[in-house]
């Protein structure tokens, strides 16, 4: 539960003092006091939150902060997973590699094992690409 108090009002801008006159919105979760929440909702202007009254641009600044939010760690979750596939390329190269030195070419399972690490690779790079943000 994020702080309270502290926090500006989004109604009048002043910093709420106390937790007993002052609340988070449950719908958009703007921090207000109970009093000016009450006084706008008497008569709330268009397009604001219909829970506290919060007027339309803060709704749409939180809106977009939450965007913001979701998309950066969303590349982060792809650029790992690009790591992961690049990881499993080289594994697989080099296990392909060192083994074809080592064994002689005997066994073509170790291949099938190298090709697989690799197509796993090429699969997290794949996903890990689609889930960067384009611009
Ligand atoms: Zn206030
Ligand atoms: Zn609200």
């Amino acid at each position: 539960m994020a702080q309270l108090v502290g926090r500006d009002c989004v109604l009048c801008g002043a910093p709420i003092s106390s937790s007993l006159d002052a609340r988070f919105c449950t719908a958009c979760g703007s921090p207000v006091h109970a009093e000016c929440s009450l006084r706008i909702l008497a008569s709330p202007p268009d397009g604001c939150c219909a829970a506290c009254g919060a007027p339309r641009a803060v709704l749409e600044a939180r809106l977009l902060e939450k965007q913001e939010r979701a998309e950066s760690a969303r590349s982060q979750a792809g650029l790992t997973s690009v790591v992961l596939g690049v990881a499993c390329i080289l594994g697989g190269t080099l296990a392909t590699v060192g083994c074809s030195c080592l064994t002689l070419g005997a066994g073509s399972g170790r291949f099938v094992i190298a090709t697989g690490a690799i197509a796993v690779g090429i699969g997290f790079i794949v996903r890990g690409l689609r889930q960067l943000p384009h611009r």
